[in-house]
């Protein structure tokens, strides 16, 4: 089969560099091109040169419609307000489009839906095989335990993330809503300040701390009279993301058009 042709958007960011050198690494997939914002200083330099790995002949570019073209899948680490654009031209080109970026409203949700009707659309807030099992676990734990035990969700990044609670922290807040049959909306408690009262029972509550070059790490507490259980993931590297976007981008390969999950690539699904 030949090589599939990797499009990489956002390609100077901490996860597009990261993504280009798992692309480079990983049989069955080559490097079709990456793209800047406009005005970025990376456009026109060499691809594999901005992530560290030498001259690849490819240069950065600032014309999306031409990389979805010319590409077999592209992942997108970006922004939201940038997802729009790479949605519309991935449904359009029919081009598989796996997307990490995180920090997603409604308006996100129904470009994702749109584009996943004309071709495969992988999203995942947190790409890791860690995290996607402690969501499977959370669910289970959360419904087992019930609504005696308070639920808290702890999160760490990064001093550079720009949205909070991260992605990842609110699906592990959707997952225990899930294994209590409640929507996360009606019971998450997101930001604490001054005198907040008692704690509502039922409530999800998160906790977001930012500092240094943290990767990601996340804790879900559940804490009950006399015991507390803690289930936490460290990501030590943002390779994990990247290996589960391009390991999403290969399994996309030959499927038909939908919204995939993590857990279908990794085989957790049902
Ligand atoms: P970053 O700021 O380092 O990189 C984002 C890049 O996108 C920048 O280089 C920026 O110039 C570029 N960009 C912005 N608009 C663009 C456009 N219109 N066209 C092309 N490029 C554009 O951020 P990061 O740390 O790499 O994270 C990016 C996103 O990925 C964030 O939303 C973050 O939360 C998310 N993330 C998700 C996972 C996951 O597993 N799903 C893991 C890590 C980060």
């Amino acid at each position: 089969m030949d090589q599939l042709g990797i499009g990489i958007v956002g390609c100077a960011g901490r996860m597009g560099r990261m993504v280009t050198r798992v692309v480079e690494a990983t049989d069955g997939c080559r490097l079709a091109g990456g793209t800047e914002c406009e005005g970025s200083a990376a456009i026109g330099r060499d691809l594999g040169e901005l992530a560290g790995i030498g001259a690849k002949g490819l240069t950065v570019g600032d014309d999306p419609a031409a990389l979805f073209a010319a590409a077999d899948a592209v992942i997108d680490f970006t922004t939201p307000a940038a997802l729009l654009v790479h949605a519309g031209l991935a449904g359009e080109t029919r081009t598989i489009y796996v997307v990490g970026t995180t920090g997603l409203t409604a308006e996100h949700e129904a470009a994702l839906a749109a584009a996943a009707a004309k071709t495969a659309v992988m999203q995942a807030a947190n790409m890791s095989l860690g995290v996607n099992l402690l969501l499977a676990l959370v669910e289970q734990v959360s419904g087992a335990l019930g609504p005696d035990y308070d639920i808290e969700i702890l999160e760490m990044h990064h001093r550079h993330k720009v949205d909070a609670p991260s992605g990842t922290a609110l699906a592990l807040g959707r997952a225990a809503a899930a294994g209590r049959g409640v929507a996360l909306e009606t019971v998450a408690q997101k930001v604490r300040d001054g005198v907040t009262g008692p704690r509502r029972a039922g409530d999800i509550g998160f906790a977001t701390l930012r500092g240094g070059d943290v990767a990601g790490e996340h804790s879900v507490i559940f804490a009950g009279e006399g015991e507390r259980l803690e289930l936490t993931h460290k990501a030590g590297t943002r390779e994990i993301f990247a290996r589960g976007a391009v390991r999403a981008a290969l399994w996309c390969r030959g499927k038909p058009a939908g919204r995939y999950a993590m857990r279908d690539v990794l085989g957790l699904a049902g």
